[in-house]
């Protein structure tokens, strides 16, 4: 366990400062590859270096997840997976000082997602989705479609293969 702080004090950190040390860094648990890098820009106007590491941390329990999606084949485990990475989603919200909200989670982006990713990406944060019926992680998923406000049903094409 780390040791928890109560001291909020508010920070800003240059660019520069940033790449130097690699501080905003995700890397992959396996493989140590970098898997994604905090946005420092937007650490700065939230506020939110003093959560740096709890951010990093979820960031790596979703790639956590996406490695027992990648394995996983039971159909009710991976829509259970699935919402653990919602979960996972608002609580980065929280922790990033943003209300929680739906419309900026890039589900599509998951392992084993059959949703359409273009049309998706081009609704992104309008509140309007679409979902395969036939996701593995998604389709028919009622406490999935419950914090999307306008889901449509898609008919089980794979649009990335228009
Ligand atoms: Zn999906």
């Amino acid at each position: 366990m780390k040791e928890a702080t109560t001291q909020k004090v508010s920070m800003k950190k240059t660019i520069e400062e940033v790449l130097k040390t690699g501080e905003c860094q995700v890397h992959h648990p396996i493989t140590g590859d970098v898997v994604f890098i905090l946005n420092p820009f937007m650490l700065n106007q939230q506020d939110a270096w003093h959560n740096l590491e709890a951010l990093k941390d979820i960031h790596i329990l979703k790639q956590v997840i996406y490695i027992d999606l990648e394995q996983e084949t039971n159909p009710k485990r991976l829509k259970e997976l699935s919402l653990d990475l919602q979960e996972l989603e608002f609580h980065l919200q929280d922790l990033w000082g943003f209300s929680r909200d739906a419309r900026y989670h890039r589900f599509w982006e998951y392992p084993k997602c059959t949703c359409p990713k273009l049309d998706n990406e081009d609704r992104y944060a309008t509140g309007f989705v679409i979902v395969n019926s036939d996701c593995p992680l998604h389709g028919r998923e009622p406490a999935f479609v419950e914090h999307n406000f306008d889901v449509t049903i898609g008919s089980g094409t794979d649009q990335e293969n228009l």
